[in-house]
C-alpha cells in the first residue's frame, strides 16, 4: 500500500512571527497516522522551521524549488538540492506551474532539477498540469505525459517511482475550482500507467497526489480515488488546523 503524502506549499507567504502560531494551531490538532505530512515554506523559513520540527511530531520538511546545478558554483541566487538536505530537508517541490510559466522553467529544466534533488537524497515532487486552453483543445493528456515523460527520459524510471507527482491543473490552482475527483483519477491514473509501462513495480510505487483548490471540505472526495495518493495544498495550508484537517482526511481514507 502506498503511503499518502500531504504537503504544503507556502509559495511566497509567510513571516517568521507567524511560525509559533502554526506550530501551536499544528499542535492541537490530532495526529494524521499512517500520512506523510510535509511542509514546504519559502526557503528563508527553513531552518526556523527545521529548529521547530520536534514540535510537529512526523512532519517532513521541503522546499518549493532548487537549482538543477548539482555542484557548488557561481549561479547567484540559486540554492542547491544538497544545500536543502544539509538544512533538514527531505522533500522539494520541482515543476511548480508558477514557475514553469513566471520563470521559464522548460520539461528539460525541471527534468535536471529532479535529478539533482534525487542526487542529494530528496524526494522530489514533480509537478505536473495543463492550462484551461489545452484542456478546451483536447491536449491535457499530451501535455502532461510529455512532463512526465522528460523526467522518465533523464533519470529513469526507477528514479521516479520513488518520488512523487503532483497533477496540477493549471487552470485549478488558486481558483477555487478544483479539477472534479473523477478527472483527477482519470489523469492520474494515466500516468501511472505511463510510469507501469517502463516497471510495473515503479507504478505501483510512485505516489500521485493531486493540487488545485484543496479544502478540508473536499479533500476526502479527492482521497476516495483509488489513484489519488494524497495532496498538494496551497492557499489552505497556510491554515494550520485547515491543512491538518486534510491530512486527517488522507488517514481516514487509507483506513476505509
Ligand atoms: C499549489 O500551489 O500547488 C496549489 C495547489 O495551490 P492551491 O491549493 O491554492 O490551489
Amino acid at each position: 500500500m502506498r503511503t499518502p503524502i500531504v504537503a504544503a506549499n507556502w509559495k511566497m507567504h509567510g513571516r517568521l512571527a507567524m511560525l509559533g502560531d502554526y506550530v501551536a494551531g499544528f499542535e492541537r490538532m490530532p495526529e494524521a497516522p499512517g500520512v506523510t505530512t510535509v511542509i514546504c515554506p519559502p526557503y528563508p523559513y527553513l531552518a526556523a522551521f527545521a529548529g521547530r520540527l520536534p514540535d510537529l511530531g512526523e512532519v517532513g520538511l521541503g522546499a518549493q524549488d532548487c537549482s538543477d546545478e548539482s555542484k557548488d558554483g557561481a549561479y547567484t541566487g540559486e540554492v542547491s538540492a544538497a544545500m536543502l538536505a544539509d538544512m533538514g530537508c527531505g522533500w522539494v517541490v520541482v515543476g511548480h506551474s508558477e514557475r514553469r510559466r513566471r520563470f521559464a522553467e522548460t520539461d528539460a529544466r525541471v527534468a535536471a532539477k529532479f535529478g539533482a534533488a534525487a542526487d542529494a537524497d530528496l524526494t522530489p515532487i514533480l509537478c505536473v498540469g495543463e492550462t484551461q486552453d489545452e484542456r478546451s483543445g483536447g491536449r491535457a493528456q499530451s501535455v502532461v505525459l510529455a512532463q512526465l515523460e522528460a523526467v522518465l527520459e533523464r533519470v529513469g524510471v526507477e528514479r521516479l517511482g520513488r518520488a512523487a507527482v503532483a497533477y496540477e491543473p493549471i487552470w485549478a490552482i488558486g481558483s477555487g475550482e478544483p479539477a472534479t475527483p473523477e478527472a483527477a483519477q482519470e489523469m492520474h491514473h494515466l500516468l501511472r500507467e505511463a510510469v507501469g509501462k517502463r516497471s510495473r513495480e515503479a507504478g505501483e510505487s510512485v505516489r500521485i497526489i493531486y493540487g488545485g483548490s484543496v479544502k478540508p471540505g473536499n479533500a476526502a472526495d479527492f482521497f476516495a480515488e483509488p489513484d489519488v495518493d494524497g495532496a498538494l495544498v496551497g492557499g489552505a495550508s497556510l491554515d494550520p488546523s485547515g491543512f491538518r484537517s486534510i491530512a486527517m482526511a488522507a488517514a481516514a481514507a487509507r483506513n476505509d
